[in-house]
């Protein structure tokens, strides 16, 4: 069975062909990071507007690339929240027309079920297996039971952590987005300012980045007042250390508390060097399996929709042609 999937959940317009949710034909990822870092950050009005101008082509040029025409295809998925609610209707408008107008089911799809299904794309997932997911918007860990059943264990209580580096890494007047340049900053110190762990309850899977960006900042006010030079780079290894401790420390703990078989990391952050080395080595010297998507299918895709939207295709559970984009939608409440 061939899904073209669509996303526009932020600021990639993206389409992708996926033949059985686990081979990829077709991804085409069509970045606006250029248009929104004069702004600092993702402007939504925006955002809506160069979907609009990008999407047809996308979707053809999906088609296209994977060999495939409109008559190949068995379903339409497309991302139906979390993210932008104008961003996600010009996604979801182009499926709901293409659905009809081929008499394909269509299949509203969790953004974050996509983030962590982009594993299946490349590895065998075994469970019952945890996922931690951090990217711009979230930083959850989530426990799969079985196929498609999502349970979150743990959450952040304010900032996620893609949002606290980008935060961190503008009052060091970097450009959007920021997490690159902290993470590089944070490999080259060859000092480090220590900053504070927000553990949180000792029982808590929650997470708290508002308060380490406040020392960051109350770190950096410090040095101007007393008219020091403000040490970026160990700053940002400060920060990057805070951040990995915690993320680290509470997936393994919930790996070993929950039984599970595998960790997968997924979301954008997955991209950071200091977080993939420290939970490579930890994970090996626990002996718990690892699964890291390759960078590609790390960040917004619509491959991993597909992979996500499979789950729901191999059940025949479809979604309704008048569904609406959810900016708020649960993750848990969309499980199989
Ligand atoms: P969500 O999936 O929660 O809706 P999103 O899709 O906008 O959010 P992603 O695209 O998954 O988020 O990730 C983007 C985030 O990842 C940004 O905050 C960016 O700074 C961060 N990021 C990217 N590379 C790195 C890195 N090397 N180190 C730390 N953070 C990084
Ligand atoms: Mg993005
Ligand atoms: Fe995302």
């Amino acid at each position: 069975e061939l899904i073209l999937a669509v996303e526009t959940s932020c600021d990639e317009t993206s389409a992708a062909v996926v033949r059985g949710g686990k081979e990829i034909l077709s991804n085409i990822v069509s970045s606006q990071i250029d248009t929104h870092r004069r702004f600092g950050g993702v402007v939504p009005e925006i955002a809506s507007r160069k979907h609009v101008e990008s999407i047809t082509r996308i979707m053809k040029q999906a088609l296209a690339e994977a060999g495939a025409t409109f008559r190949d295809l068995s379903a339409i998925a497309v991302t139906q929240g979390p993210g932008l609610v104008g961003a996600l209707l010009v996604g979801i408008v182009a499926a709901k027309s293409l659905a009809m107008a081929l008499n394909l089911p269509l299949i509203g799809t969790h953004h974050i079920a996509g983030h962590i299904y982009a594993n299946e794309l490349v590895h065998e997932m075994v469970y019952p297996c945890l996922a931690l997911v951090a990217s711009g918007g979230h930083t959850e860990l989530v426990l799969l039971e079985s196929e498609g059943r999502f349970r979150i264990i743990g959450r952040t209580r304010d900032d996620a952590v893609g949002e606290a580096y980008d935060k961190v890494a503008r009052t060091l007047q970097f450009p959007y987005p920021g997490g690159p340049h902290i993470d590089r900053l944070a490999h080259e110190a060859d000092e480090e300012i220590q900053l504070p762990r927000a553990w949180l309850e000792p029982d808590s899977y929650d997470f708290s980045f508002s308060g380490l960006k406040s020392a960051v900042l109350a770190s950096i006010n410090t040095a101007a007042m007393k008219g020091e030079a403000i040490r970026q780079a160990a700053l940002a290894r400060g920060f990057q250390a805070s951040v990995i401790d915690v993320l680290v420390t509470k997936a393994l703990r919930a790996v070993r508390e929950f039984g599970a078989k595998q960790l997968l990391l997924c979301g954008g952050v997955a991209a950071n060097g200091g977080l993939r080395a420290e939970l490579t080595a930890r994970c090996a010297a626990e002996g718990i399996p690892l699964l890291i998507p390759p960078l590609k299918l790390c960040t917004d895709n619509a491959a991993m929709i597909a992979a996500a939207a499979h789950l729901k295709w191999i059940r025949g559970e479809y979604t309704p042609l008048d569904m609406k984009a959810e900016p708020g939608l649960s993750l848990e409440s969309w499980s199989v």
